[in-house]
């Protein structure tokens, strides 16, 4: 077996006591693309699995606590900050420990971010038994989203026992952050009409709670007409699971109502796809789809990374841009050319 390092081993130890800097600096670590990085957070979460294995707390924290992992999603200024500090506070009362975790699109491209520019969720992040991680600032999408996935595990492994991911609404950040949850919560305005005729139709089916935000005020009326939409066009899905269809709630973040109905269907549905075996197989699918990421990913890091095949590859987009060569075929011979290049190693 491979030797660990001792700082690797210390920060294992802490972080399991519930060591709240340990645990920021295992994100860290986990974020950091540096191979001898790498090589510790591998180790790190191999550390974590078998302590999981041999304690049997795949899916329960320390504690004992059942671990839920939720992602919320929603575009700017639907509220979700405002929704996910008074939602980590109810959690909290009931004895709960929360991890709020973020997968920002915005970051990957232009360097800036929007959920992470202005302070997020103050109240919450200075709890005892809350973590507020920030938005990782660097990395493309994908890569974001895979340590996620790790930081979502070393949360757990640290004893909060529900994660919240949130993201904003754009398309490929949604699908994949509903491909690291167990439940995905989608947070929408008090509109309906034109504004859910607009609405990304994928995104809605993603969603196993939707939830009309701003029920309050003068938005009342609205949101009761956004919930009744939402409701009919929910309706004609196929149920993802059986035992649980799609359902449509009213809160207002603000005013701190709805706030306990939205965690009791929450853990209604839990409930229903622990019992039928559905949270553990979930997650089991969710982490071969990781790791057939991870193997794309690497793949054609690797790809690029050989002179040879780099040739191969400038020619062969030419031929096909030009379209002397059909593109089946040449991909084969940038295949072929890379095999050749690692068996030649
Ligand atoms: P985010 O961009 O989705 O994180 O949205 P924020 O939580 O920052 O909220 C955007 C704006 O909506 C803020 O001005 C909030 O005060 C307001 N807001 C959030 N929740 C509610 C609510 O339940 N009712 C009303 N009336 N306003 C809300």
């Amino acid at each position: 077996a491979k030797k660990t390092s001792p700082t690797v081993q210390e920060l294992y130890e802490k972080l399991v006591h519930g060591d709240r800097y340990a645990l920021s600096r295992a994100i860290t670590l986990v974020e950091s693309s540096r191979k001898d990085h790498r090589e510790q957070s591998e180790a790190l979460l191999s550390l974590i699995l078998a302590r999981q294995r041999q304690m049997n707390t795949e899916q329960k924290t320390v504690q004992g606590k059942p671990t839920f992992r939720i992602g919320l999603s929603g575009s700017p200024g639907v509220g979700k900050s405002t929704f996910i500090e008074a939602f980590g506070m109810y959690l909290l009362q009931q004895g709960h420990r929360v991890a709020v975790l973020a997968v920002d699109p915005s970051s990957s491209r232009t360097g800036g971010s929007i959920l992470g520019d202005k302070t997020r969720m103050t109240y919450l992040s200075r709890q005892d038994h809350a973590y507020v991680r920030p938005t990782p600032s660097r990395g493309t999408l994908g890569g974001v989203a895979r340590n996620t996935n790790e930081a979502i595990i070393l949360c757990e492994a640290s004893g909060y026992d529900v994660t919240l991911v949130e993201t904003v609404g754009v398309g490929q950040s949604e699908t994949m952050v509903s491909e690291m949850v167990d439940m995905f919560v989608l947070l929408v305005p008090p509109a309906g009409g034109d504004e859910l005729q607009g609405l990304k139709k994928g995104i809605v089916e993603l969603a196993d709670l939707v939830i009309v935000n701003k029920a309050d005020g003068d938005l009342m009326s609205s949101a009761r007409a956004a919930t009744l939409e939402y409701t009919s066009a929910l309706k004609f899905l196929q149920p993802a699971y059986e035992g649980w269809r799609s359902k449509v709630i009213r809160v207002s973040a603000k005013e701190e109502l709805g706030i306990d109905k939205a965690w009791e269907t929450m853990t209604e549905y839990f409930d229903v796809m622990r019992n039928a075996g559905h949270i553990a197989s979930k997650r089991g699918s969710q982490r071969k789809l990781w790791m057939w990421r991870q193997i794309t990913n690497e793949l054609l890091d690797r790809l690029n990374r050989d002179d040879s095949v780099k040739k191969t590859v400038e020619l062969m987009e030419k031929r096909v841009y030009e379209g002397t060569m059909n593109s089946g075929q040449a991909a084969d011979r940038v295949v072929d050319e890379f095999v050749k290049a690692t068996t030649m190693e």
